[in-house]
């Protein structure tokens, strides 16, 4: 399957990796499949994807230990590795304190581990990550503090397009643009830019998760 969408032109590919242990794998993801997903990983590392991304989501008591096996299995393989905080996308039950693991704090733990962490403010991707070289390695970490980085959203240019064909301007706002209706019914491709157009321009200065913002559609209905 990675052979057959890199040749449908899919030119990199996120996939969620929240740790290597198979029995905490289970229990996060309800599904036990650690197995065929780090097959899965493999076999995208050498299917000839510009970048295979890993994205794990930080979980106190679960990810401290692990931090550095994480890194290098993604340099071992050649994947590009993300550490995500918490974020009350789906639900509020999941985002307490005592679940929530910053940025900050597996950085610290990267630097005992490898020492001090390399900033490197100029390698941008299509989001709000930030990203760190490990030292002594060409390997690249990112960091996406959308609790804790208070700058988070600044450098934002994401859309959403969703499965059931609608746009979505901002992860951490229930804003959504239907696009599937206009589509079936036989919109022009103008009147889609212009549909799209319209969205980015409404598209929020940044999140609301720390204040007012209610759960809505689980994040798997939304998209990564
Ligand atoms: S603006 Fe929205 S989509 Fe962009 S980083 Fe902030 S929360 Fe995420």
């Amino acid at each position: 399957m990675a052979r057959r969408l890199v040749e449908a032109g899919v030119r990199t590919v996120n996939i969620s990796l929240d740790t290597l242990d198979q029995a905490a794998y289970a229990a996060i993801t309800n599904r036990n499949f650690h197995a065929r997903a780090i097959a899965g990983i493999k076999a995208a590392c050498v299917a000839g994807f510009e970048s295979v991304k890993l994205n794990c989501v930080l979980m106190k008591g679960r990810t401290e230990h692990e931090v550095s096996d994480l890194v290098d299995f993604a340099h071992d393989h050649g994947c590009l590795l993300r550490f995500i905080e918490l974020m009350p996308v789906s639900t509020t039950e999941v985002l307490t304190a005592d679940n929530f693991l910053s940025c900050g704090t597996i950085q610290r733990i990267l630097a005992d581990h490898y020492g001090p962490l390399v900033p490197c403010p100029e390698v941008r991707t299509n989001g709000p990550a930030s990203y760190w070289r490990i030292p002594d390695r060409k390997q690249l970490v990112g960091f996406i503090g959308a609790m804790t980085n208070l700058h988070f959203c600044e450098s934002c240019n994401k859309l959403r397009l969703t499965a059931d064909g609608k746009l979505r301007p901002c992860l951490g706002s229930h804003m959504e643009t239907d696009l599937i209706t206009p589509l079936r019914a036989g919109a022009s491709d103008d009147d889609i830019a212009r549909l799209i157009a319209d969205t980015v321009d409404r598209k929020p200065k940044e999140h609301d998760f720390r204040t007012t913002y209610l759960p809505g559609r689980r994040m798997i209905a939304i998209g990564g």
